[in-house]
């Protein structure tokens, strides 16, 4: 065979050959999954620089995935007729780790210190091409970009640190376009160049693959043929009266190999949602979101009329990791498609406000150009339609959570989510009445439970108009707030807000079912208990004390007043009407340091 130009691999990646086969060795069958992915990815790009450049498609072959199998020599060859690679891409793609899915998992297997959980990892990360090697000793990449006119081999081997490219001489091996794999299957690991095994594999692993995926299967069918008759039965016939012979037939079943359609090839979204089911939505969020865990919920509808767009929309079961997060979310959280093209999932942004970034799921438009920018989305109406409702959708499925018979769900939801939706009442004025139902806050009355304040209000005392809250850095000082004493005393119930976003949240939020926040630590609370002949005398009475406080205290005070809010303290110290609260000082001074 021709002899290519011989180089070495980065360091990082013969590591990275070492950890994949040493960690997977028990799990070697994802080596098609990665394959299969990589395939996907490619036509997946073709599919989308098209839109741009037809050109790229002037061969015109089926945007398909082949996958033929030689069980007698131990061969695999997977085809794809995506966006291939020129030269140098072999050398910077598979030669290098520069890429996302493979340099996480080098880093998630990195930082877990307990080697033996490194099975764990396989299902967060894609660990690439080179996951090849873990059943093959040597493997053959002949690719073709539309962009190059010629097709490139690659070739390298098991355990070396390095490979070879050449340029395709083979005209029995030229493609149009794309990339043909070949891997020369380990001898104990030869099992898998069966072709029901491949479709086995496929089945399970890449049902959700937007291509057709194809295998090479013997397949049989049944026919009807003439059988030579028995002479002894013949001669009976003979003697029979009888004039017309009856000819004998038999069944037999003939064999043939063809390519056979393995995965469903149907998105999950264009589906019926009465005939999916929630493993299928889970397994689907897994895998297209590199999650490991079931998400809490999920949501799966069409809308019609204005816009027509279908989405699948899910609320995952734990937060990012990462403290930027919630104010700089850098989630593809996402993708957004047309017509069946995936199109990016850098758009967020556009299609979700970032308070809700925490949400993932497909979207696919039929009304949005296939070459849409974000720029395009910025000033679409279309867009701004769709991300109403895709909002509106994104609470109908939260409320559906904080609905569910299992409490638990929705506990774990606020712990991981909460602060996200407080953000919300921050910066959308317009989803208010959506967001305000799901606060959940502690009270005067449930230190242990959060309420809602749907709760609160139930159990609002007839004469009660506000809703009363007090801010403090946690549950046991605002318990000991000399501010509470007549509340409680008249059995007031008062909201905890102990997070130090609460305040800022309730404040934009300013009333609840017609009853504003209070905040009991401003200064003219009124409770309803006004007595004002008590009053007159007791300003008489201690009037020369409050001014002389006053003298005393200076610029320190703003004023020193006689309160009625008090049972068993002698003074308080509260916040003008105008100013900031206690907590935002307190809040503002940690800022500014
Ligand atoms: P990842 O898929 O996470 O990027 P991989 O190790 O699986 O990492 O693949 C490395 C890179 O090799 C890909 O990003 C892609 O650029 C290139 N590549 C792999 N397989 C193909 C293919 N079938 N067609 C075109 N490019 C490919
Ligand atoms: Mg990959």
């Amino acid at each position: 065979p021709p002899v290519g130009e011989k180089y070495e691999y980065q360091a990082e990646v013969s590591r990275l050959m070492d950890l994949i086969v040493n960690s997977l060795y028990s799990n070697k069958e994802v080596f098609l999954r990665e394959l299969i992915s990589n395939a996907s990815d490619a036509l997946d790009k073709l599919r989308f620089l098209s839109v741009t450049e037809p050109e790229l498609l002037k061969d015109a072959v089926d945007l398909d995935i082949r996958i033929q199998t030689d069980k007698d020599n131990g061969i695999v060859t997977i085809t794809d007729s995506g966006i291939g690679m020129t030269r140098q891409e072999l050398i910077d793609c598979l030669g290098t780790i520069a890429q996302s899915g493979t340099a996480k998992f080098l880093k998630a297997l990195k930082d877990s210190k307990d080697a033996g959980s490194d099975n764990n990892l396989i299902g967060q990360f894609g660990v690439g091409f080179y996951s090849a090697f873990l059943v093959s000793e040597r493997i053959v990449v002949s690719t073709k970009s539309p962009r190059s006119d010629k097709q490139y081999v690659w070739e390298g081997e098991a355990n070396a640190s390095s490979y070879t490219i050449r340029e395709e001489t083979d005209p029995q091996n030229l493609i149009p376009r794309g990339t043909r794999l070949t891997l020369y299957l380990k001898r104990d690991d030869k099992g898998f160049a069966d072709p029901e095994r491949v479709q086995k594999l496929v089945k399970n692993y890449s049902q959700f693959v937007s291509f057709p995926i194809y295998s090479w299967q013997e397949k049989g069918y049944t026919k009807e043929v003439e059988v030579d008759e028995d002479p002894a039965e013949a001669k009976k016939d003979e003697q029979s009266a009888t004039s017309e012979k009856k000819k004998k037939t038999k069944t037999v079943v003939e064999r043939y190999w063809d390519w056979d359609l393995t995965n469903e090839n149907q998105p999950i979204w264009l589906r019926n949602p009465k005939e999916v089911s929630t493993e299928e939505y889970n397994e689907f969020y897994k895998k297209t979101f590199n999650e490991y865990l079931e998400p809490l919920a999920s949501s799966h509808f069409t809308t019609e009329g204005e816009v027509e767009f279908r989405s699948v929309l899910y609320v995952p079961s734990i937060a990012p990791s990462g403290k930027d997060d919630i104010v700089n979310p850098k989630t593809k959280s996402i993708r957004l498609y047309v017509k069946r093209v995936f199109i990016s999932d850098d758009f967020d942004g556009e299609l979700f406000p970032r308070y809700l970034s925490f949400v993932k799921g497909v979207v696919d438009s039929n009304d949005l150009p296939l070459n849409v920018s974000r720029e395009i989305l910025q000033e679409s109406r279309i867009v701004r339609i769709m991300r109403k409702r895709l909002v509106r959708k994104a609470f109908d499925m939260i409320l559906g959570i904080s609905m569910s018979e299992n409490k638990e769900d929705y506990e774990k939801f606020w712990d991981n989510f909460g602060k996200y939706l407080k953000l919300g009442c921050i910066e959308d004025r317009e989803n208010h009445k959506r967001i305000a139902p799901l606060l959940r806050f502690f009270s005067s009355q449930s230190e242990e439970e959060m309420i809602s304040l749907d709760e609160y209000v139930e159990n609002m005392k007839p004469e009660q108009k506000d809703i009363y809250y007090i801010a403090a850095d946690s549950v046991t000082s605002a318990r000991s707030a000399p501010f509470l004493e007549r509340l409680l005393q008249k059995d007031l119930e008062v909201l905890y807000l102990v997070d130090p976003i609460d305040e800022v949240a309730v404040q934009n939020l300013k009333s609840y079912k017609d009853k504003n926040f209070v905040d009991i630590s401003k200064e003219d609370l009124d409770i309803g208990d006004k007595n004002e002949e008590k009053e007159k005398v007791i300003k008489q009475e201690f009037g020369q004390t409050c001014d002389w406080i006053k003298k005393r205290l200076g610029d320190k005070v703003a004023s020193v007043q006689i309160s009625n809010r008090l049972s068993s303290s002698p003074c308080v110290l509260v916040a003008g009407k105008f100013g900031y609260s206690a907590n935002m000082e307190r809040l503002m001074k940690s800022q500014t340091v």
